[in-house]
């Protein structure tokens, strides 16, 4: 399905504004102008909720999840960053490992099986993006990925 990327990103970040518990402040960054990308619409919904699930998961009160979309080197980029605790640089690459968590006490007191980031690696791959992280240990995690994207929706055929 093609899909105008902000306002399906949007609408998420909107339904987690609304139901989240948590003292957390969402910043938004998006570009002016639309970029249409090609996208199984569920599957993608489920890579949002698991990387802002996680954000939100492991923010502290008071803290900021941002989000931020742009066009970088011809791929749509996007950037979800949190102010929690963030991962020791050895163990990045593995938490997109299925089953990998970081810390295992640490894991068990915040439920899920470590399955998320694994999903949405093989999402992202599936879609003709990459997926990668960036954290300051003690300071954040940043969650990037690419999509390809279009700057028309083709919809001459609709
Ligand atoms: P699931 O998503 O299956 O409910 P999970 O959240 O533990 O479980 P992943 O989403 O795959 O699994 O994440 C893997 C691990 O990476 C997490 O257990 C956690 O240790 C670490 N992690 C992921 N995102 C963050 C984040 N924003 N800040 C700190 N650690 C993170
Ligand atoms: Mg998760």
């Amino acid at each position: 399905e093609m899909v105008d990327f902000k306002v399906f990103f949007n609408r998420i970040i909107d339904r987690f504004e609304m139901s989240k518990s948590q003292n957390v402040i969402f910043e938004r960054d998006m570009p002016k102008s639309p970029y249409f990308v090609e996208i199984d619409t569920d599957k993608m919904t489920q890579v949002f909720d698991n990387i802002i699930s996680n954000a939100l998961k492991y923010s502290p009160d008071g803290g900021k999840v941002s989000f931020q979309v742009s066009e970088v080197d011809g791929l749509l980029q996007t950037k979800i960053s949190d102010q929690g605790m963030g991962i020791p640089k050895e163990n990045l690459d593995k938490i997109f490992d299925r089953f990998y968590r970081v810390d295992r006490a640490r894991s068990r007191e915040m439920g899920g099986t470590g399955l998320g980031l694994a999903i949405s690696k093989e999402v992202i791959n599936v879609h003709g993006g990459a997926i990668w992280a960036e954290s300051d240990y003690g300071k954040g995690t940043t969650i990037f990925f690419t999509l390809p994207f279009e700057t028309d929706d083709g919809g001459e055929w609709e």
